[in-house]
């Protein structure tokens, strides 16, 4: 089975957010080290940084993160968030608001064309159905129909002790397994680190002109073959060889007698035994349909009675259990 949350994270370094300064149009100026307009001086707005564009980052050698940039309490001014007091009106920074950030950027999906009429010929198309196996299968109604015949079979199996050859997995053979032979196949498959990774990265604001580039990478796995011994092997055990039948059309069903083995011969090799008992006892009504019941519903009705029943609403056969 594959593990999950194996995800190795390693941060690849803080870099330098963007700016564009309002006052003067000057675009591109740098968020850590550029508190202010290389071109006309007018402060950065903290609140409208942007990432750079994929591969053209500026990293910050040897960054020391203090914290997300505060906004003043008094003047509203940015500052560091190592200013103990105010660099534009000097008030103090106690009960400062944390700069706004930006969220990483989502790549684009394409908007899909929204087909409102497909879910809704889904919808009839099951309703539809439902409707057709109701109508046709479940639908009932009361009806008088005439009992036409009673019909019994009894089965009685024959078996016989005897080998059979049978093939297993080694764990699976029987302890009295003979003349085993077993070769290896594949049995399983397990889930193996190919040592490989494959990794995303992701940009976080820090909020203090840099955002830190994270990579997060999951093991790659292939599936391998697990091998096992399968085998195959002799095993004596009663197999059945025939079946004994006796039927009728009266009330009166009696087991198959002619040629049978006794029930309790013990186990040699070739040695034959009655197995299994089945009976069916069967009511026939018109057109060939027909219910198997038990001996107690069997017996209740007569032949040529007319009884009422549930049947089929389309199809007219007899619901067997409302006999
Ligand atoms: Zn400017
Ligand atoms: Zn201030």
């Amino acid at each position: 089975m594959r593990a999950m949350g194996e995800i190795r994270t390693q941060s690849e370094g803080h870099f330098e957010m963007l700016w564009d300064c309002d006052h003067c149009g000057a675009k591109g100026l740098l968020g850590l080290s550029q508190r202010h307009c290389a071109e006309c001086g007018a402060p950065q707005n903290p609140d409208k940084r942007y990432f750079p564009k994929e591969g053209e980052a500026k990293i910050v050698d040897g960054h020391r993160y203090d914290g997300a940039d505060r906004h003043c309490p008094n003047c509203n001014a940015p500052a560091g968030a190592a200013a103990k007091n105010c660099t534009k009106c000097g008030a103090p920074m106690d009960g400062s608001k944390e700069v706004r950030g930006v969220a990483a950027p989502v790549p684009k999906v394409e908007p899909k064309k929204k087909r409102w009429w497909i879910p809704v010929l889904i919808i009839s198309i099951i309703a539809l159905a439902i409707f057709g196996i109701w109508y046709r299968w479940i639908r009932k109604k009361s009806a008088t129909v005439q009992v036409m015949a009673h019909k019994w079979t009894r089965e009685i199996a024959i078996e016989e002790f005897k080998s059979v050859r049978e093939e297993k997995w080694a764990n699976e053979v029987p302890r009295d397994a003979e003349s085993r032979s077993c070769y290896s196949k594949q049995r399983s498959t397990k889930q193996v680190k190919t040592g490989e990774e494959t990794c995303t990265t992701e940009r976080k604001d820090k909020k203090d002109g840099t955002f830190e580039s994270i990579k997060k990478c999951t093991p790659v796995y292939r599936s391998e073959p697990v091998n096992d011994d399968w085998c195959s092997y002799t095993l004596r055990k009663w197999v059945q060889v025939d079946t004994a039948k006796a039927s009728g059309s009266d009330l009166n069903p009696v087991w198959p007698d002619k040629g049978l083995p006794p029930a309790d011969t013990p186990a040699s090799f070739g040695a034959k035994r009655q197995g299994k008992k089945t009976e069916t006892l069967t009511i026939v009504f018109p057109d060939d349909d027909t219910c198997e019941v038990s001996d107690a519903v069997w017996r209740k009705y007569k032949d040529g009675q007319k009884a009422k029943v549930t049947v089929r609403a389309s199809s007219g056969d007899v619901v067997c259990d409302s006999l």
